[in-house]
């Protein structure tokens, strides 16, 4: 078979076509973009009565939230003591909260909304492939373990047999992840707002934004909206649309290969138990076996579009070196995306304006997140005064923004150096 883009494409359930604007309409909220930020916002708002309009440049799911790893992972980018010292006992609580049970919010609710996205919760494996990751990965599992999360650490045999490669030192096994295919998940949040009230229109980008006394007006090129809020869902695809808001992330390519459907064989030795697996480390690669015996495996991409497995050559290269057994396998897909970073590795949350809230910056993690915090915009928009479990900041631009892709670069090379020296 020649090689493909998105497997997902392939593989997804079909989504309700999301036709264009046409004309003016008004609304409670308007929300910018339809990825699990979006989309999630979107439903939770319509579940509680409010009259909402969801804008999506090309159609849900198109971004991120249509491409990613699949992996639904709990937790955020830093350990929960980190997170406590950088915001105080009562929020960083909070926020470690939230983020450790954003698996099951997710699960929750795909069951609740009868979504069909291949959901397991099998569990997350977070490995090390160095003595120093090790420790850090031990480290981990005990600041969960105190917070009573459901880890186990694995090494030796135990971490041989769950992987079916001999590479890691140790791993943080966390029985609230798992995977799901990403493009049927956004479809199923697009077509549960949808029946929720919610109206989606896909194929209109969000072009301008003008305040007309209270409120707030959405240009698009073939109408606009009216609303008293505003929600900016777009990640690592913000354009200019919201003055420095582009300037305030980093966007960073990730890529993926798919093989064909495994052997039996294979498909016994490689994550047997189908729990999903990341790297602890600089440059994270990270993998599942899909539901029809897959292998995706992700890491770092070109800064470009990617059509083929020959063009990330490093990740089809590492697999094999994991598992010599899939030398001479197939490789059918292979596509990228675009996923944004912030300085402090937190997702940030905005009110530049007043009725004005942005969410952006998952640092890779957003599958959970994403949807989590679309139900915690909602809340803040239906009640303003209850607690929001994440903090809101100011919007700033990072400083010579306009040198990341050099930034970028170098920092890969770095975490490329220090993980071959085992650092
Ligand atoms: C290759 C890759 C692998 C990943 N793997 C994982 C993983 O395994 N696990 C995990 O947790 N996370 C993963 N992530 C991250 C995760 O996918 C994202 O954090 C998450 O999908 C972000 O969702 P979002 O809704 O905020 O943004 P997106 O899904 O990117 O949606 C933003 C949307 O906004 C739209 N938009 C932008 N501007 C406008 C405008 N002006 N008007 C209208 N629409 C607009 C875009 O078209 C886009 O559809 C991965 C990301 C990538 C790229």
């Amino acid at each position: 078979m020649t090689a493909m883009t998105n497997l997902y494409d392939q593989t997804a359930e079909p989504g309700v076509p999301a036709p264009p604007l046409d004309g003016d309409a008004r609304a409670d909220v308007v929300v910018v973009g339809g990825g699990f930020t979006g989309l999630s916002t979107a439903l939770h708002l319509a579940e509680n009565g409010a009259r909402v309009i969801l804008l999506e440049a090309f159609q849900p799911g198109w971004g991120a939230s249509g491409r990613n790893g699949g992996q639904v992972n709990a937790g955020l980018k830093h350990d929960p003591d980190v997170v406590e010292r950088d915001f105080g006992e009562d929020l960083g609580r909070r926020m470690n909260t939230l983020a450790g049970g954003a698996p099951d919010f997710v699960f929750g609710l795909i069951k609740r909304l009868g979504i069909r996205c291949d959901a397991r919760q099998n569990g997350t494996l977070r490995a090390a492939i160095s003595d120093a990751h090790a420790a850090h990965v031990r480290e981990s599992a005990e600041q969960w373990r105190r917070r009573h999360a459901p880890v186990e650490l694995l090494q030796d045999g135990a971490l041989e047999r769950a992987t079916g490669t001999g590479r890691y030192r140790q791993a943080m096994f966390d029985r609230r992840g798992g995977d799901l295919n990403p493009l049927s998940y956004a479809r199923g949040l697009a077509r549960a707002a949808g029946l929720a009230g919610a109206s989606v229109y896909g194929g209109t980008r969000a072009v301008g934004i003008e305040a007309i006394g209270s409120q707030w007006r959405v240009a698009t090129r073939t109408g606009t909206i009216t609303a008293d809020r505003i929600v900016l869902a777009t990640n690592g695809y913000t354009d200019g649309l919201w003055p420095g808001l582009r300037r305030s992330i980093v966007p960073l390519f990730g890529a993926i290969a798919a093989t064909a459907p495994l052997s039996e064989a294979l498909s016994r030795a490689i994550m047997p138990e189908r729990s999903v697996l990341y790297e602890s480390g600089a440059i994270t690669v990270y993998y599942r076996v899909d539901s029809s015996q897959r292998l995706l495996i992700g890491g770092r991409g070109p800064m470009r579009e990617i059509d083929s497995p020959a063009a990330i050559p490093h990740i089809v290269d590492y697999a094999q070196r994991l598992w010599p057994g899939l030398r001479g396998v197939e490789w059918t897909h292979a596509w990228g995306g675009r996923l944004a970073m912030t300085r402090d590795q937190y997702p940030h949350v905005h009110e530049p304006a007043p009725g004005v809230l942005v969410c952006l910056g998952y640092n890779g993690r957003g599958v959970a997140m994403a949807t989590t915090m679309g139900a915690q915009l909602a809340n803040r928009i239906l009640r303003p005064t209850s607690p929001f479990d994440m903090p809101i900041s100011t919007m700033k631009e990072i400083a010579l923004h306009a040198l990341w892709p050099l930034a970028v670069r170098a920092a890969i090379v770095r975490g490329r150096i220090s993980d071959r020296l085992g650092l």
